[in-house]
């Protein structure tokens, strides 16, 4: 039978994610042998901490194994409560928390609750590869904003406004942004936030790269600006990425109360509760000092300024210094490569994985991550230079 025939409509268009596929390809290929340098991969190279395994295997054995309430265990959502209040000034009481299975199944939950069929949303581009499909699949409308390296790859509030029609619900804010490395500041925020509040746009606020921000940039929470905001925003974080816990997932969200019912209708028909283990982990994770965030965030630091350092000398490429998460958005045009060949070429022929920035709304640029350790990004950054300069 033709799959058009037995495939729902609203999953006809959706492609398969190239971050995770190519990630997977990458480690593939290393597990086989082969000297693979992976600039693609979107999650932390650091091990989880031993102490946060240790919670789960506890969690194993004194049988910590059945269903838990669908939104996640209250001490998990008060101890989220507590952190959105102390790290990101935002008021969410635990019954304002939802736990999902990481802050992609916290986005798509968002999505499903607000998104009526030919919605529109709003998403600044480049951006993360999964947002368009996910509104898709919601039978909503992805509208992207494009961004230009000259403005930091960040939008402002004059292309909002021509952005906003009828038909808009809402806006995907990413900041620290995944490829861009761009980090909105207050200023930025507070008029994103008025334009949203003035045209009752709702904001999935992406905050999942927070612990990932170098030099002296902050990061903001939109819904901690006014009481306005807030009411409109859904604030979305994780352990995932901050505690090197990609493979646990473990993702939150806070929101309106409204919105938050809705949402845990949701998630108690679809998945119910995220793993029983992995929030014990987690747990863990958020209760304990900050000690392994600083040690994280400044190993990312170091990363970051001698990728750039290297990058700089590299003729035909260019960028804009990332302020926050592991990437760098890197412009190929010079070398005159479609962002896919290049991502290709660079694999077979010098074994560096990268991803193409196609997906993440360029064809010009590709996406080199730094969430490896400085002897590799040498390693990787000496080949590239040299498969570069032959091209
Ligand atoms: N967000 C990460 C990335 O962009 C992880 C993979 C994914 O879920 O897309 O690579």
């Amino acid at each position: 039978m033709r799959i058009e025939r037995i495939i729902a409509q609203r999953l006809k268009d959706i492609n398969p994610s190239p971050t995770l596929a190519i990630t997977a390809k990458a480690k593939k290929l290393k597990q086989e042998g082969k000297d693979i340098v992976n600039f693609a991969g979107g999650e932390p190279d650091f091990d989880t901490p031993l102490f946060i395994k240790q919670a789960a295997i506890e969690a194993i054995n004194s049988g910590f194994t059945k269903y838990t309430p669908s939104t996640g265990i209250p001490e998990l959502k008060k101890l989220i409560s507590e952190k959105f209040k102390k790290d990101n000034s935002l008021d969410y009481s635990p019954e304002q928390i939802v736990v999902s299975c990481g802050a992609k199944h916290s986005i798509f939950n968002a999505l499903l609750t607000l998104i009526n069929p030919q919605d529109e949303v709003l998403i600044p581009s480049p951006h993360w590869v999964s947002y368009q499909e996910m509104v898709k699949i919601c039978e909503g409308i992805p509208r992207f904003i494009p961004t230009s390296a000259e403005d930091n790859f960040k939008i402002n509030i004059k292309q909002l406004e021509r952005y906003i029609g009828k038909k808009t619900k809402l806006l995907i804010l990413n900041s620290p942004s995944n490829p861009t490395g761009c980090v909105y500041n207050l200023d930025e925020l507070k008029e994103i936030s008025s334009l949203c509040v003035e045209k009752k746009i709702f904001v999935i606020s992406d905050e999942v790269y927070e612990n990932f921000i170098y030099d002296n940039h902050k990061h903001i929470s939109i819904a901690s600006l006014n009481q306005d905001i807030y009411n409109l925003t859904i604030t979305i974080n994780g352990v995932s990425k901050s505690f090197s816990m990609t493979g646990w997932r473990i993702g939150y969200l806070g929101g309106p109360v409204e919105i938050i019912e809705a949402i845990s209708k949701l998630q108690d028909h679809s998945t119910s509760n995220p793993t029983s283990i992995s929030q014990k982990a987690a747990l863990i994770a958020l209760s304990t000092n900050n000690k392994f965030l600083i040690e994280i965030k400044e190993e990312f630091q170091k990363r970051r300024d001698y990728l750039v350092s290297r990058l700089k000398r590299i003729k035909k490429l260019s960028f804009v210094i990332p302020e926050g998460a592991f990437y760098i958005f890197c412009d190929i045009t010079k070398t005159e490569l479609d962002s896919l060949t290049f991502a290709n070429r660079l694999l077979e022929e010098a074994m560096v994985s990268v991803i193409p920035g196609k997906d993440f709304g360029s064809d010009n640029h590709i996406r080199i991550s730094f969430a490896t350790d400085i002897e590799q990004i040498k390693k990787g950054i000496d080949r590239l230079e040299e498969w570069i300069n032959k091209l």
